[in-house]
């Protein structure tokens, strides 16, 4: 919640809600947003129902297919169902019913959590399992009926001037050279973000986290076929292997026609990218040593993609010391994908900075308005960023007795979930 008294004054804040209510802006500001990924889409959304008129530019020329599932936990559904995407949510996602942790190599259960209906009741919003590409033209259809919104693809931004005092007010350059101004500028634009370098005044690259990824969806008739397998699609799951180094998380997406497989493994030289291609062999071979399960399943994949996994440390601030800068989603926040999070994190902040900027009345607010998001949004960003790092090496503890200990307290869990 918004708490006056802890934010900047000379903005009636108590009125602000802590998520976007309908309200619209007395004043109408020209926002730019950079990067149409998740986040970007989400406050592009958000900011032109808050009454804003929005330029979200994109480096892509085309905006396509690319990714594999993702999860999309109660914080972000809720807010979806919130923007009236429901129906269009439900109509592409699977619930799966648990989520359940196995060891890798006997395939033995040593964690076991009820979702399905639970979530919903105890969250407030179901869980869901996607495709990444269901997930995003959801999000660009939701952006572009919005009111004045206006959508630039092969819009690459190569520098920013976020000083309102120099001649011009603030702006951003393209590569071509195309000089646009604006009011305030979002930079949405990932993990490898330009704007990023602006804000903090360094220019420091990601951070490889030791660990990458082969992504890979397989279609889930051949499982239907297999007795060992079926079960997997019948009573869907959010199913994990947990093995030194390394962990596979396995989910139903698209009405359970598609089964999506992550496989994390020490990074050997990857690219962090949504397109890279990888080797099914060298997959296969990497988790050799897993159940048998795990093998017929991988032996069905056609293709994978690969994905070195970055992230950053927590930043001190996400707005430039001008106060029309500010960063939003995996710009400012990358994490590795242990807690499922990243996207949601983003969802969030759209949420919360249409809401802010759903009351702005004059343009000397902005900056206040801008602190008061990052106060709202960093810390609890930063705790996920470090949980999720965490949660890194409690998966990939290796066997001993570190390992027996965490299997233990799972299991022990795992009893009272299923009495
Ligand atoms: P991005 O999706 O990276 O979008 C940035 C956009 O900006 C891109 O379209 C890019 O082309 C554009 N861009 C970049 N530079 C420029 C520029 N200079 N000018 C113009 N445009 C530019 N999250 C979850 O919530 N749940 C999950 O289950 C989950 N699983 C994951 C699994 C894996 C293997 C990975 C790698 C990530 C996962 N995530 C998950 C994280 C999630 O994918 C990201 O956090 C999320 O996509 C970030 O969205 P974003 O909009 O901030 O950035």
């Amino acid at each position: 919640h918004l708490h006056p008294t802890e934010l900047p004054t000379h903005i009636p804040l108590e009125k602000v809600p802590p998520l976007y209510d309908g309200h619209r802006a007395a004043l109408s500001l020209n926002i730019i947003v950079v990067g149409a990924g998740l986040g970007g889409l989400a406050a592009t959304y958000t900011l032109a129902h808050a009454g804003h008129r929005i330029t979200l530019l994109e480096s892509a020329s085309v905006l396509g297919d690319v990714g594999a599932g993702i999860q999309v936990s109660p914080n972000a559904t809720r807010l979806l169902h919130r923007w009236g995407l429901g129906p269009a949510l439900a109509a592409v996602a699977v619930e799966p019913a648990a989520i359940v942790f196995r060891r890798y190599d006997t395939g033995t259960r040593v964690g076991y959590t009820r979702w399905g209906a639970r979530m919903a009741h105890e969250h407030g919003s179901p869980y869901y399992h996607v495709h990444r590409a269901d997930y995003h033209a959801m999000l660009l259809r939701l952006a572009r009926a919005a009111p004045g919104v206006r959508i630039r693809l092969g819009a690459a931004v190569r520098d920013v001037q976020p000083d309102p005092a120099v001649v011009g007010g603030p702006s951003v350059t393209l590569a071509s050279g195309e000089v646009l101004r604006a009011d305030v500028i979002v930079g949405a634009d990932g993990v490898k973000s330009t704007l990023q370098k602006a804000v903090t005044g360094r220019n420091d690259a990601p951070v490889p986290t030791g660990d990458a990824a082969y992504r890979a969806i397989i279609s889930t008739d051949p499982m239907l076929l297999d007795p060992e397998l079926r079960p997997f699609v019948e009573t869907p799951e959010m199913s994990a292997w947990m093995a030194p180094g390394r962990h596979l998380m396995a989910y139903n997406i698209r009405a359970k026609k598609e089964y999506n497989l992550v496989l994390i493994h020490p990074d050997d030289g990857s690219v962090e990218s949504w397109t890279e291609e990888g080797s099914g062999d060298k997959m296969r071979a990497d988790f050799a040593d897993f159940e048998p399960r795990v093998q017929k399943l991988l032996s069905f994949v056609k293709s994978t993609l690969k994905w070195r996994l970055m992230d950053r440390k927590p930043l001190n601030t996400w707005v430039h010391p001008k106060g029309r800068l500010v960063l939003l989603g995996d710009a400012c926040h990358p994490m590795l994908p242990y807690r499922a999070q990243g996207a949601a994190i983003a969802i969030e902040d759209a949420a919360v900075i249409g809401a802010l900027f759903s009351y702005v009345s004059s343009i000397s607010q902005v900056p206040a308005l801008l602190h008061a998001y990052e106060h709202l949004r960093l810390p609890r960003a930063t705790v996920t960023q470090e949980s999720s790092r965490l949660n890194q090496k409690i998966f990939h503890l290796p066997d001993g007795p570190d390992q027996r200990t965490r299997d233990e307290a799972m299991r022990a869990a795992m009893g009272a979930e299923l009495e």
